[in-house]
């Protein structure tokens, strides 16, 4: 007798992605591409529960089997993760994790592909992962980006575990909703909270200063916390890293309100009673955190009950979007400075956790991948976001030059102002000018620095002028999209693969 599988895959065929095709039970799903749009197929037996569990149109398949076609919608997203638990998001723990943001919602079978075509384990994936600020810049919700993440995983044949971030919250709001949305990992910045002036005040004026932070919530008082960490040092494999009572007064007032605002958004999460993993993010600061800063970070974290998985400090050099990791000096390739770095802050991590080390604006960061998991042997989380979108141009660039032109354009006109919310160093004047440039050569623009850090910064721009053409585009081509994603990602990841 035939079962489900192979007569959905013979009754829809060439509209089947083969990857998709799973039996459960006495059951089987797979994703189709129709006419219509995508639909979700189950194949049944008539009378079995999963055909109630989805909404769609069930029509005879054969052999006293069903067919429901189901529509990609929320509440089949939330059916098909509760049919197929390893699509619902998971706690990754301290393995090897790499996130894959996906600013337009149609990456994600690309990410897969490249995931599996690492041989060696590769690194655990985050598909799902977008802060607040790009989801409203995009026009989505957290909803939307978890399902668009789910149906991706499902389409690419996904069938290990995988988690999904809440990226960059920084308000008690962003983490109920993002909870309630079924995240597992959430990454809290308390950035706006970070005094940095403090790494040039005065000894009094951090007194002063000190004086003032939300000392309820840090449970402590400006003399107990200084003396806890007078002539404090912690003991690295190879070194002790002392604290001190000025770094530690530095730290303090730098750190203490975001410290603060870390605890209680950790409460928060835990309110929502539900299982969750935890990352501490302070990298979108003005200046690199020092040594004795993460440590400080660290212990007083743990002194108030928090627990993470990852902490991403900024480390020093450039981390600069899209584009490889400058030196502080602002070269390419120098990777001494960043190094001995690594090797602190990673040492550090295991000593007070362990915990994972996470890089943040870590696409395109080539040259770093082996240093960093060396320095924190595999206790590390890579996160990728914008370099998806700078692929998906790559692909608008190769099918339709008239239109990349014009997106290319645009970034050219809105670059001034857009690139004064990140730390970019492309600079106007040796943008190239795509007039002169025939077509076949517009691809090469994803490869200048200069053009491809434009293009990566004015995407909000892009995609409220050109979103839709774009989508289309991509979903027109979708095959291409995917393979161009796959070559792109095996590079990130084949690094952070897994020890045995
Ligand atoms: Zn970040």
């Amino acid at each position: 007798m035939s079962t489900p599988a192979f007569l959905l895959q013979q009754r829809f065929d060439a509209s089947l992605y083969p990857a998709s095709l799973i039996a459960l039970d006495s059951a089987a799903l797979a994703l189709l591409r129709l006419a219509s749009g995508k639909r979700l197929a189950i194949a049944a037996p008539a009378g079995q529960a999963i055909l109630d569990s989805f909404e769609g149109q069930p029509e005879p398949l054969t052999d006293g089997l069903l067919v429901k076609l189901c529509p990609l919608s929320p509440a089949n997203a939330a059916a098909l993760r509760r049919a197929l638990p390893h699509l619902q998001p998971a706690l990754l723990g301290l393995r090897t994790s790499a996130g894959a943001g996906d600013r337009l919602g149609l990456a994600t079978p690309g990410h897969v592909r490249a995931f599996h075509a690492v041989n060696a384990p590769p690194p655990l994936p985050i598909f799902a992962q977008q802060s607040m600020r790009e989801t409203a810049r995009t026009g989505r919700t957290p909803q939307i980006v978890l399902d668009d993440a789910t149906w991706g995983a499902f389409q690419g044949g996904w069938r290990g575990p995988l988690g999904a971030d809440a990226d960059h919250l920084k308000t008690p709001e962003d983490i109920h909703l993002c909870a309630q949305a079924g995240y597992s990992f959430f990454t809290i910045d308390p950035g706006a909270y970070v005094d940095s002036a403090a790494d040039q005040d005065s000894v009094a004026e951090l007194q002063r200063k000190l004086a003032s932070l939300p000392w309820e919530t840090l449970e402590s008082d400006p003399r107990s916390l200084l003396e806890l960490y007078q002539g404090r040092a912690i003991e690295l494999e190879d070194a002790r890293l002392a604290i001190g009572e000025e770094a530690a007064l530095r730290a303090a007032v730098k750190y203490g309100a975001a410290i603060a605002h870390v605890r209680r958004m950790y409460q928060a999460l835990r309110a929502e009673g539900l299982p969750f993993e935890l990352e501490v993010s302070v990298d979108e600061t003005e200046t690199p955190t020092t040594h004795a800063e993460h440590a400080f970070i660290a212990l007083e974290l743990k002194r108030l009950g928090v627990r993470w998985v990852s902490l991403a400090p900024r480390y020093v050099g450039r981390f600069e979007k899209g584009v490889e990791y400058l030196s502080p000096a602002g070269m390419m390739g120098d990777l001494d400075a960043i190094a001995t770095d690594l090797e602190v802050h990673a040492a550090i991590a295991r000593a007070l956790g362990p915990y994972k080390l996470s890089l943040h604006s870590g696409s395109d960061k080539f040259s770093l991948y082996t240093l960093f998991m060396v320095a924190t042997r595999g206790l590390a989380h890579l996160k990728t976001a914008g370099t998806s979108y700078l692929e998906a141009l790559r692909v608008a660039a190769r099918v339709e030059p008239g239109f990349f032109r014009q997106v290319y354009r645009l970034a050219l006109q809105r670059y001034p102002e857009d690139r004064r919310t990140y730390h970019v160093s492309a600079a106007l004047e040796s943008l190239p000018q795509v007039d002169s440039l025939p077509d076949e050569r517009l691809p090469e623009l994803l490869e200048h620095f200069h053009a491809r850090q434009a293009l990566h910064v004015t995407f909000g721009s892009a995609l409220a002028a050109h979103g839709q053409q774009l989508k289309a585009l991509l979903q027109q081509h979708e095959e291409l999209y995917a393979q161009v994603l796959e070559r792109h990602f095996i590079r990130h990841l084949r690094p952070f693969s897994r020890p045995a």
